[in-house]
């Protein structure tokens, strides 16, 4: 028995041959994409897994996972892919209840991936220099269901560094993350990590040298490659399409 939907709960409807939407369970007629309305009032109380008629065809609303949460991303900034932002969460120690920096928000992909690592108990604080990426970012992470578990906030850090202290775990996805990581290390608790994600070996290897540099521990970097696989009876292979390259991830830890 699942619990049952209450009002203004995010669900994701699944659609027979379209992609799945996210929305809200609310009472009355709402848009939905650019197709028309819903009304989902007769759902409220209702376990999930319910059809749901609409345009003439059955649908269900299920509650979201992850990854309907990921894809639903309206992208503005290039989106960190779920490989390597749940990894991400991993290298900096993202743990429930934690409290992260962030920076930059970009669409806030990887600001949902850390929302949903930290839990209802957590908190994550991102930065964005950009007032239109924020906003974008901002509208993502609500519409996931996420945002009272997060901070929005206008600043480049770069310039400004990050105003937070003793959070457990810094993330940076920009584009010169090297010149934060004086600031990260004075964000964070004892016993933190930082972790960097960038798409060149020129940033990579810049970024280890000033890990190494300012005394962080435990220093490493690594790439994940992914491949999916075709699964037919008796003819079982990899994939002939995919995605060549993403981004190189790298962590330290404050340990003095
Ligand atoms: N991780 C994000 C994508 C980030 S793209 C996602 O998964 O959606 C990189 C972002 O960093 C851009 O939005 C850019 O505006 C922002 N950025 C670049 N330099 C910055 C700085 N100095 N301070 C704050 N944000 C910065």
């Amino acid at each position: 028995m699942s619990e049952p939907w209450r009002e203004g709960e995010v669900a994701v409807l699944k659609r027979s041959g379209a992609p799945s939407v996210l929305l809200r369970v609310l009472s009355g007629a709402q848009p939905i994409g650019v197709d028309g309305v819903i009304d989902l009032s007769n759902q409220i109380g209702r376990e999930p897994g319910g059809e749901v008629v609409w345009l003439g065809s059955e649908h269900r609303l299920l509650r979201p996972s992850l990854s309907d949460q990921i894809a639903s991303v309206r992208r503005g900034a290039q989106i960190v892919t779920p490989k390597d932002a749940v990894y991400l969460a991993y290298l900096a120690g993202v743990q429930p209840g934690g409290r992260v920096a962030e920076a930059g928000a970009g669409s806030g992909a990887l600001t949902i991936a850390l929302a949903t690592a930290v839990g209802p108990g957590g908190r994550v604080t991102t930065y964005e220099r950009r007032a239109d990426f924020l906003e974008a970012a901002r509208q993502n992470v609500r519409r996931a269901g996420l945002d009272d578990r997060v901070t929005f906030r206008e600043r480049d850090v770069v310039r400004d560094g990050l105003d937070v202290e003793d959070v457990g775990s810094v993330l940076l996805d920009l584009p010169e993350p090297w010149e934060v990581l004086a600031s990260a290390r004075g964000a964070l608790a004892f016993g933190g990590w930082v972790a960097t994600y960038t798409p060149t070996y020129n940033q990579l290897e810049r970024t280890v040298r000033t890990l190494r540099t300012l005394r962080y521990d435990e220093v490493r970097a690594v790439e994940l490659i992914e491949r999916s696989l075709h699964v037919g009876e008796g003819g079982t292979r990899p994939d002939f399409d995919m995605l060549g390259h993403t981004g190189f991830l790298a962590c330290g830890r404050k340990v003095d």
